[in-house]
């Protein structure tokens, strides 16, 4: 089965920094829905085109295709030996929809990674200026926020109910020590 494991944490939270480089040190694959619907928007695939004006507003593509595209990936042999997943599941009705798929309470480990709102918008809005990301504007920012409060945080109850310990990990701190902290907690494991 391999290593399962989850990231949670709110947008700007370095979730994808760290998942790739973490997925790179345990030769897993990073799967990041985020990076799979934007690459979907730039091939202008049917999905990209649903999910465009979406993603702009900060607003969740619908369960549906987004549980189909992991869905379809999880499939793919590099995954059958473990995986990390980076934005997905967002929403308890993924989280229900993977556990499903993968079988509840096989998910090894679900690391959240936090920072506070401020530190969290400030670095969205550099990300706007490095990336030209276009839903890294303050107001898209906002609402990705309070979408994370509502519909992804409850996973952080979630998966603890269904026997997936959830270990928190401070994001503020360079990358190299937001890593080490990862590590340190994963080997506790
Ligand atoms: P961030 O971590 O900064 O929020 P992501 O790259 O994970 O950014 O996601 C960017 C956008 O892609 C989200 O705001 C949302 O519109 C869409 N998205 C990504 N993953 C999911 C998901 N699991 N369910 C629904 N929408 C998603």
């Amino acid at each position: 089965m391999g290593r399962r494991i989850v990231f949670l944490g709110p947008p700007g939270a370095g979730k994808g920094t760290q998942a790739e480089r973490l997925a790179r040190a345990i030769g897993v694959p990073h799967i990041s829905t985020g990076v799979m619907l934007r690459q979907n928007v730039a091939d202008g695939t049917d999905l990209g085109l649903e999910a465009q004006a979406i993603m702009a507003a900060g607003e969740l593509v619908p369960d549906d295709l987004v549980v189909a595209m992991v869905d379809e990936r999880l499939g793919q042999d590099d995954a059958a030996c473990g995986f990390l997943l980076d934005g997905f599941p967002r929403t308890l009705a993924q989280a229900e929809a993977l556990d499903a798929v993968i079988g509840e309470g096989t998910m090894e480990i679900a690391v959240l990674l936090e920072a506070d709102e401020d530190e969290l918008v400030r670095r969205l809005m550099q990300r706007a200026v490095d990336e030209g990301r276009d839903d890294d504007n303050e107001d898209t920012i906002r609402n990705r926020l309070r979408v994370y409060r509502q519909e992804t945080e409850p996973l952080v109850g979630y998966y603890p109910e269904h026997g997936v310990p959830v270990l928190p990990v401070d994001g503020l701190g360079t990358i190299d020590d937001v890593f080490a902290r990862i590590v340190a907690v994963l080997a506790e494991h």
